[in-house]
């Protein structure tokens, strides 16, 4: 039996640290196998919404962000054709409780330490919700410490080829390791796979379930620069190119990340940076821009994918590798964190994992009860992308629409915000809302075209509406419905 666990968890990335610690709490014995357990080096998963904060609570691991020089985020700043609007993070009165998970809280382990970058004054005692940015390779490194630590883990190098598979379902995994032995063949009652944006799993589920890729991210580092206004995600927008984001991810650097709406990536990356994007950035960022050219430039792909139902017995895809969104509103970990924390405690009452029927049923609930939260952050990121990106006259208006929505203030500020921070996870909000503002949209563009180009501004009432149903519509049957 020594080659069998109870559970298995492929990827030590965001989720896998996440769901390993949650079942090795419950006192099952686990295996969590990762292909390099050295410290990653990417541009992904850099700034936690507030919702990404609470599940780390419940799970117990919130000083995973304590002691990498993280930054305390209080919000966003949207700027828009040199005007700039500030969205703040909303007041906790307002916003949804994660539970702690029983098996997973113990000796104040879901509250920060004072490490002089994160305190307990900004993110316990605030009354607002608050974000952090960091670098991403210092958090997994936390997050993998933190799994390490756990009694029931066992920790393998090496790269997982394939299930163990027959007509009853997935009964394990084959590794690869990483020290060039022989492969090995590990059984377990539930094998967890987490293995993240270009998964070589998720087609056990179907073989059609494959992300869509409409554009990318190109990332540059910036260092020592004059950050606008710091704390801050900064969000830009311009008609002149696609929307960038800055955040700072240490003490001296920042993380731009600029969008490319497109399959494929730009001929010359760096003459799109130095002509389309660096004009439109505020003055003070262009010197530190401009520097940052020098350096090499990566890039990811922006992927999409709705989450399908986990129906192979002893198979639970979760994170990247069962559901994407557009990574504009930074939501990723937060979804993945809240859905390990979700099936944490949904899995916390059954005995054994080796109760397929039992586990099943559990899973199936899963899939519903996560849909809250995961419709809200994905539809969101797709609907603010399309608007962002505009690339037609009736986006255009309902960009601008937007952009107008938020200098409104009050609640056309928080709860977009909360929605984004997955606060306030109500998708039939979120319709309303997105109605709101496309109508707000067709009132600014009456206001300005004036009498003069009062026709077309009433057939413009149609197109716009049209696009704002086609932007939206969609996606919110696709995460509802499937
Ligand atoms: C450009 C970009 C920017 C983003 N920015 C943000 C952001 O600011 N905030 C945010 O919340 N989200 C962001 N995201 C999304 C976020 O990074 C992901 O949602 C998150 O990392 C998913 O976690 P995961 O554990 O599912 O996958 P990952 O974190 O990718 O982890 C997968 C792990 O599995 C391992 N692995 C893969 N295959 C195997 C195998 N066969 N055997 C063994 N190990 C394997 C990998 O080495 C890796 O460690 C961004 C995404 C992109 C593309």
């Amino acid at each position: 039996m020594s080659n069998h666990y109870e559970a298995i968890v492929v990827g030590a990335g965001v989720v896998g640290p996440a769901i390993a610690t949650g079942m090795a709490r419950q006192g099952r014995r686990v295996l969590i196998v990762e292909r390099d357990w050295s410290e990653p080096d990417r541009i992904v998963g850099e700034l936690m919404q507030p919702a990404g904060l609470k599940a780390l609570r419940s799970l117990g691991m919130i000083q995973a962000i304590n002691n990498i020089e993280a930054t305390p985020e209080t919000g966003y700043t949207v700027f828009y054709e040199g005007e700039a609007v500030s969205i703040p993070y909303p007041h906790k009165a307002d916003t949804a409780v994660v539970p702690p998970i029983k098996s997973c809280v113990f000796g104040g382990n879901d509250k920060v330490v004072d490490d002089g970058f994160v305190t307990t004054a900004e993110f316990e005692d605030n009354e607002y919700e608050v974000g952090v940015s960091f670098e991403h390779g210092k958090f997994i490194s936390n997050l993998r410490k933190i799994v390490k630590a756990e009694k029931n883990v066992t920790t393998l190098e090496g790269t997982v080829t394939e299930l163990i598979r027959d007509a009853d379902g997935v009964h394990g995994i084959v590794v690869k390791p990483s020290d060039g032995g022989s492969p090995q063949r590990f059984t377990g009652d539930l094998t967890f796979m987490c293995d993240g944006i270009f998964s070589k799993f998720r087609k056990s589920l179907t073989d059609d379930n494959v992300p869509s890729v409409n554009s990318h991210f190109i990332a540059l580092k910036l260092h020592n620069a004059d950050i606008p206004v710091p704390n801050t995600g900064h969000v830009i927008l311009n008609s002149k190119c696609d929307p960038a984001l800055v955040y700072q991810i240490t003490p001296t650097d920042t993380r731009v990340l600029c969008a490319y709406n497109s399959p494929q990536l730009p001929r010359d990356v760096k003459k799109y940076l130095r002509e389309k994007v660096l004009p439109v950035f505020p003055i003070g960022l262009q010197p530190s821009f401009t520097k940052a050219l020098e350096e090499p430039i990566k890039s990811m792909p922006n992927s999409y994918l709705t989450a399908r139902l986990n129906d192979v017995p002893g198979l639970f895809l979760i994170g990247d590798a069962l559901n994407m969104r557009h990574p504009l509103t930074g939501g990723g970990m937060t979804v993945g964190l809240n859905d390990a924390a979700m099936a944490v405690r949904t899995l916390e009452d059954v005995p054994s994992l080796s109760d397929r029927e039992v586990t099943s049923a559990k899973i199936i609930d899963f899939h519903y009860d996560r849909k809250d939260l995961d419709a809200v952050i994905n539809i969101l990121s797709i609907a603010l992308f399309s608007l962002f990106a505009a690339d037609s006259s009736n986006l255009k208006i309902l960009q601008r629409g937007c952009f107008k929505y938020f200098q409104r203030g009050g609640e056309c500020v928080s709860i977009p915000v909360g929605f984004l921070s997955g606060t306030i996870p109500k998708p039939f909000l979120l319709t309303w809302v997105f109605t709101k503002v496309a109508l707000y949209s067709v009132y600014c563009n009456f206001v300005d075209n004036g009498v003069l180009l009062l026709p077309l501004s009433i057939v413009q009432v149609f197109t716009v509406l049209f696009t704002a149903v086609v932007v939206f519509a969609p996606y919110l049957i696709a995460e509802l419905f499937q």
